[in-house]
C-alpha cells in the first residue's frame, strides 16, 4: 500500500480517484470531468491540479490519445515508488529507466 502523505488535494489524496482522472483527462470530456468533480464535491480545477501532481503532463495525454493507450499508476518494478506508468509495456518509473 502506497502510504505516501499527500497533503494538499484532500478528496484525491488516497488516490482512489487517479484512474478515473487518468481516463476522463485523456477522453477530454470536459462535461464528465464536471460531473465527476461535483460527485466528488470539489472543483473541476482541484481534478486538474491532481492530474498534473500525478504525472499526466499534456504531452503524455497526447501520447496516450494517439497510440490508443491507457496510462495508469503502477509501482516500478525496480524502486516500488507509484509513477505514471504510459501502458502496459512502461514498467519503471522515468529514473530507474534511465539507468538501466
Ligand atoms: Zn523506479
Amino acid at each position: 500500500m502506497d502510504t505516501t502523505p499527500e497533503r494538499p488535494e484532500g478528496v484525491f489524496a488516497d488516490g482512489s480517484r487517479d484512474q478515473r482522472i487518468i481516463d476522463l483527462t485523456i477522453a477530454g470530456d470536459e462535461e464528465a470531468l464536471r460531473r465527476f468533480s461535483a460527485k466528488a464535491g470539489t472543483r473541476i480545477e482541484r481534478v486538474r491540479a491532481r492530474a498534473r501532481r500525478i504525472g499526466l503532463t499534456p504531452r503524455i495525454v497526447r501520447g496516450a490519445r494517439r497510440a490508443g493507450t491507457r496510462p495508469s499508476r503502477r509501482k516500478c518494478l525496480r524502486c516500488d515508488q507509484k509513477f505514471l506508468s504510459k501502458g502496459r509495456h512502461n514498467r519503471l518509473c522515468s529514473r530507474c529507466a534511465r539507468k538501466s
